[in-house]
């Protein structure tokens, strides 16, 4: 029986990877032109970062992780990046470095989740994380940052969606009222809002159940939430928010029922959507999380961040035909060829060549499909020393001496 990749996983092919990469180049831009830098953290970490990071009323860390046993530990391969990012900063005394400490990363995340459009159990993050500001400026920046990033691949037509958690003392004015306003609707909720009642109360608001989502409309929940008060702090970080990104010219859509499904966000949230994906509609995702840094044993450290999907940005871009390389050599000397293509490739220029004494008119064939022009170096122009360099676009054809064509490709 052949094997095949496993469910919920996907091979990214050589076709795509151009796409792929063109992704990851642009946020790469994006991040140094705004100061964030690089970091690479492990793809597993201890479990217990994610019981205690993710936290353990989640639906990521009650159902979704990979975790194994290895020598008497238990081991997680990471569902999300912010959690070892706190890590390092904490290991490595980052507090200790020039404030903020602005990071990005990539890399892939697991997650065991019923494989659907949009949803896989192996997928790719791209994703900052900033460490030291407590001022609204860096939720704004983050979110312009995010914004940037997903134009920069030519994206449009997305929303912000932004909300406020509050602080430890909000969210749990929140949680109480948000259960009183939902105890009679609960007898009608999906089995997974019945089991966060008690555990994550909030996280029902982000219930993706058509028949949950159809009783919050009616029931009015929408507006008695709206009307639920942060403290003035969170209230005055929140406004401030709002006019950072409006200073920014950045149009977002304030959105009361968004509550993010991670435990250590605080004040701001936010989420960028695409009406294109369907009910797996969110790109990019994320928010502040103040606390995280002290409860994963740090010092008290403000941080904000997010966390991109690339598989669901990608799936989004417009698919074009792979680009083509600068010169395919056609020959009958195979190691005349090999000598050329090479000389050409230490000019910086792509080329190739077939490998073959096949028939000119299959060479050229096949460099019509994946060149810009083919250098033809047949047995006269190796005894003459030149090149016949037909543009494969213009079909134009030259002739002239080697030594000329190679200067004129400097
Ligand atoms: P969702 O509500 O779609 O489940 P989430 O809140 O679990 O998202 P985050 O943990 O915030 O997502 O991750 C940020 C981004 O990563 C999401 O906006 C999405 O683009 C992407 N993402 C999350 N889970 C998956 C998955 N299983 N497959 C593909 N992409 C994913
Ligand atoms: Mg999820």
């Amino acid at each position: 029986m052949t094997i095949k990749a496993q469910k919920g996983t996907r091979d990214i092919l050589h076709d795509e990877q151009e796409i792929w990469q063109n992704i990851i180049d642009n946020a790469q831009k994006i991040f140094k032109e705004a100061n964030f830098k690089q970091i690479t953290t492990p793809i597993f970490e201890a479990t217990e970062l994610f019981q205690r990071g993710v936290g353990d009323s989640t639906d990521i860390v009650n159902k979704e992780m990979y975790s194994f046993e290895k020598n008497g530990h238990s081991l997680t391969l990471r569902p999300e990046n912010t959690a070892g990012v706190v890590r390092a900063y904490i290991e490595h005394n980052m507090s200790r470095d020039i404030q903020p400490v602005k990071l990005w990363y990539f890399g892939p995340m697991f997650r065991y989740e019923r494989p659907q459009a949009g949803r896989q159990r192996q997928f790719h993050q791209i994703g900052v994380e900033m460490f030291g500001v407590q001022d609204a400026s860096a939720d704004a920046d983050c979110i312009y940052t995010a914004v940037r990033f997903i134009e920069s691949i030519g994206l449009e037509n997305l929303s912000v969606e932004i909300n406020s958690l509050g602080c430890n003392s909000c969210r749990e004015r929140l949680r109480e009222k948000i259960k009183n306003l939902i105890k009679p609707l609960l007898p009608n909720l999906c089995e997974d809002c019945q089991r966060r009642y008690e555990v994550n109360p909030l996280r029902i608001l982000d219930c993706k159940v058509t028949s949950c989502r159809e009783l919050f409309e009616q029931s009015g929940l929408l507006t008695s939430i709206s009307d639920i008060e942060l403290c003035d702090e969170c209230k005055n970080h929140y406004n401030q928010l709002k006019k950072n990104l409006n200073a920014l010219d950045v149009k977002y859509v304030e959105n009361p029922f968004l509550v993010r499904g991670l435990d250590y966000y605080t004040k701001t949230v936010f989420e960028i959507k695409s009406e294109k994906l369907g009910s797996q509609n969110a790109v990019c995702g994320g928010g502040r999380y103040d606390n995280l840094v002290e409860t994963l044993g740090g010092s008290y450290t403000c941080a904000v961040g997010w966390a991109a999907g690339v598989e669901r940005l990608y799936s989004l871009i417009d698919k074009k035909t792979p680009s083509k390389i600068d010169y395919f050599i056609i020959s009958d000397n195979i190691q005349e060829a090999l000598k050329l293509t090479n000389e050409i490739r230490r000019m910086g220029k792509k080329a190739d060549f077939d490998y073959s004494k096949r028939k000119f008119s299959k060479q050229i064939e096949k460099a019509a499909k994946i060149a810009r022009s083919a250098i033809i170096l047949g047995e006269t122009e190796i005894l003459n020393n030149t090149l016949t360099i037909k543009n494969l676009e213009t079909f134009e054809q030259i002739n002239m001496p080697k030594s000329e064509y190679i200067k004129r490709m400097q």
